[in-house]
């Protein structure tokens, strides 16, 4: 499998999935048609398939154009099963769990709610390699607008549990923000200031900092961290009163990161 991100908007990430095998190619989230079809173009690959990880507009904006674009009937589009009416073009729904097939790559749905309560992430096994959406980001997480924090921490701790070489590929580029503010609760954390300079530097020259890979999330994120002492009193001392359990400690965490 080849990863190829593809910018959209201002600051969401669609990949391109290549099958180099059979020269087919699946995009993970379509805001806009233009500049998928441009990567696929430059690529020389040819898109069968969409992968949307949830509804949000910057996430499935460009599912209809892009199968205008391509012809109806030409692509597969995927998405979770119980929020099928809120993925346009929907070919394919799937449960939690179940697999799929592009060519001769092998991926398995993960339902991971909470962002939204039909949000899946795209696992592909054998590659190493999982596309979380807005869900766990690169040093971050999304924001809960469908779910509550126990929820969102263990949608984030299931993506905790898969290998630590597995590469995360996260819907937007919001990683140097999202380190600046777990410096705030971690100022002793020496990965995540070493990671806070390589960001800085590979977005000095206009590349993106994905990906990220499950073993450095769990050493810097801070939302796979709320049983870390340093973090849980950072967190205590802007917040007191906060309960000295991981979920009050894990709600504080993201309602700071939403006034960060
Ligand atoms: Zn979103
Ligand atoms: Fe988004």
């Amino acid at each position: 499998m080849r990863v190829v991100p593809v910018p959209q908007l201002a600051d969401n990430y669609g990949y391109l999935i290549i099958d180099e095998a059979s020269g087919e190619a699946a995009i993970v989230d379509v805001a806009e048609a233009k500049p998928v079809l441009e990567a696929a173009k430059a690529e020389g690959v040819r898109i069968t398939a969409i992968l949307s990880t949830h509804h949000h507009f910057d996430h499935v904006g460009g599912n209809q154009d892009l199968i205008n674009a391509l012809g109806v009937g030409a692509l597969r589009v995927f998405g979770y099963a119980a929020d099928a009416e809120r993925i346009p073009g929907i070919s394919d729904p799937l449960d939690d769990g179940a697999e799929f097939n592009l060519g001769s790559l092998h991926g398995r749905a993960l339902f991971i709610p909470a962002h939204t309560s039909g949000h899946v992430a795209y696992y592909f096994e054998n590659d190493a390699v999982v596309f979380t959406g807005d869900t766990l980001f690169a040093a971050g997480c999304g924001r809960m607008f469908e779910g509550d924090a126990a929820q969102m921490k263990s949608s984030l701790e299931r993506l905790a549990s898969l290998p630590d070489d597995t590469r995360v590929y996260c819907g937007h580029e919001y990683t140097q923000g999202n380190l600046a503010f777990a410096a705030t609760l971690e100022p002793g954390n020496e990965r995540l200031q070493e990671w806070r300079k390589q960001a800085a530097a590979l977005r000095a020259l206009g590349e993106p900092t994905v990906p990220t890979t499950i073993g450095l999330e769990k050493a810097v994120n801070p939302f796979l961290r709320s049983d870390n002492e340093e973090l849980r009193r950072s967190v205590q001392a802007k917040r007191p009163g906060t309960a000295d359990d991981d979920v009050a400690i894990f709600a504080a965490t993201r309602s700071l990161k939403d006034e960060f």
